[in-house]
């Protein structure tokens, strides 16, 4: 039995590693079609057991060709990282040791290096002291934890306990936000029963940046509970709210603010950049991502909450047979995550930030926006192309003469298999996105990609 489980890792160790050494080589999109993976991986469930590396073998054979290769460095799309080494293996690792890292009891060390890579974020990012933190499945995750908390905490402001009484007959509560918010701020409100009808959306410019002013002059009446939700790092532009006047207008209101900063809270972690995010640091709340660019893989985002009471209060929740709490509180994170029994997360990102250290984080962070920056310098050059407003970081949005050009472009770069991109719609046209997230990519990527580009341009 383990020499069978010894042979299956070990064997699946090589399908990885040499997939990793296809990565400069393969296309990276697809090769094959929705009915041919049907195909590949379908057929009827089998009758009786198929040996563990016969399992593996079939599987990494029949979904080779309809894996994107993420991890490659020409891969431009939506924001997304690849996994570093070592939290690659640490994941790997998370996975054979299988802590149910709900609770302290299920998994000691998991809590433990979730506690020490929570104090690491909070350092590295100049979170306030003392903040609490929960390792979620992602940014909407993360949303939706740091809102609980914001919901709880105007509430009991304003007299009312929202776990106990819940919503019904509960004071109103203004929520404001941009224009150009996230989709994932409308759910997490959803969720937590705020509707999208009644939200105050504010307007954006054409960056992307909510309009501070009207956030001000919204929360310039008598004061309501109320939940601001600002942004740093607009899903295309990149483009940040001007959040120390956002967190101005919100202190005398009372206002709890949070900070959508899914991959632009990064930046704070560069000297170069963090001016990008000033004032973040006075928000209450924080949602970003470490399978974006903090390069861990994936599922990984982290919640942060400048006031610790609220987040427990929202969160936390017990049982009769659960073990909470005991000699020098340990932390269990049933108090801080919607999960219950839960991945120990925080293993992968303990590793990325171990194996980058403070100087790591901000070269990678920093290189990034220098390839983005070439990028736009070279996309400049290529027939027919426009650089669409200015890069922030590192997203750069770009265009040809019309929306079907530009469609036809995006497409045979990604057909040639040299790139794979995303497009988008901004001011009523067709662009495409790239954004530069990936430890791996290199200046040569970025040449390789521009050839493409202009390939496809004249053909
Ligand atoms: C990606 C992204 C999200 C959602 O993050 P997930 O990790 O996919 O849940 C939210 N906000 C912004 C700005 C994003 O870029």
């Amino acid at each position: 039995m383990e020499k069978e489980f010894d042979d299956v890792l070990a064997r699946t160790a090589r399908i990885a590693t040499d997939w990793l050494h296809t990565l400069d080589d393969r296309p990276v999109g697809e090769t094959v079609s929705l009915d041919e993976l049907r195909e590949r991986l379908g057929g009827p469930l089998p009758a009786g057991p198929v040996p563990p590396l016969r399992v593996v073998e079939d599987l990494a054979a029949a979904a080779e060709p309809g894996l994107v290769a993420i991890p490659s460095g020409r891969y431009f799309g939506f924001v997304i990282g690849a996994g570093l080494p070592a939290a690659v293996a640490a994941d790997w690792l998370t996975t054979v040791w299988d802590q149910n890292a709900g609770l302290y009891a299920c998994g000691p060390a998991a809590a433990v290096a979730e506690e020490v890579a929570g104090e690491w974020l909070r350092d590295l990012l100049g979170l306030p002291a003392g903040s609490s933190y929960a390792f979620v499945p992602g940014c909407q995750t993360a949303h939706l934890t740091c809102l609980a908390a914001a919901r709880h905490d105007v509430l009991r402001r304003a007299g009312w306990n929202v776990e106990e009484a819940g919503l019904n007959g509960a004071p109103p509560i203004r929520v404001v936000v941009s224009a150009r918010r996230h989709t994932t701020i409308d759910r997490a409100l959803r969720l937590l029963g705020f509707g999208t009808a009644g939200l105050t959306v504010v307007p954006a410019d054409d960056a992307g940046r909510m309009d501070a002013a009207a956030v001000r002059s919204v929360l310039a009446g008598p004061p309501v509970p109320t939940i601001v939700c600002a942004q740093a790092g607009e899903v295309n532009t990149g483009a940040f709210d001007d959040l120390a006047a956002i967190a101005d207008a919100c202190a005398p209101a009372g206002a709890w603010l949070h900070v959508d900063g899914a991959f632009g809270l990064w930046v704070l972690a560069s000297p170069a950049l963090r001016h990008l995010a000033a004032g973040a640091e006075r928000a209450d709340s924080w949602a970003f991502d470490a399978h974006k660019w903090l390069n861990v893989p994936y599922d990984s985002g982290i919640a942060f909450c400048a006031h610790p009471e609220p987040h427990r209060a929202a969160l936390s929740t017990t049982a009769d047979y659960l073990t909470q709490g005991g000699d020098g509180s340990p932390r269990d994170a049933i108090d801080w995550t919607p999960g219950f029994s839960r991945r120990a997360r925080g293993f992968g990102v303990y590793a990325a930030l171990r194996s980058l250290g403070r100087q790591g984080v901000a070269d990678l962070v920093d290189r990034c926006c220098e390839h983005a920056r070439t990028f736009a310098a070279g996309l400049a050059g290529v027939p027919g192309c426009e650089v669409v407003g200015d890069v922030v970081v590192n997203q750069v949005l770009f265009r040809f003469a019309d929306d079907d050009t530009t469609t036809r472009v995006l497409r045979d770069v990604i057909d040639s298999g040299e790139a794979w991109l995303s497009g988008t719609t901004v001011g009523g046209r067709r662009a495409i996105r790239l954004s530069v997230s990936n430890w791996r990519t290199s200046g040569e990527d970025v040449e390789r990609t521009l050839a493409a580009f202009r390939r496809a341009a004249v053909s």
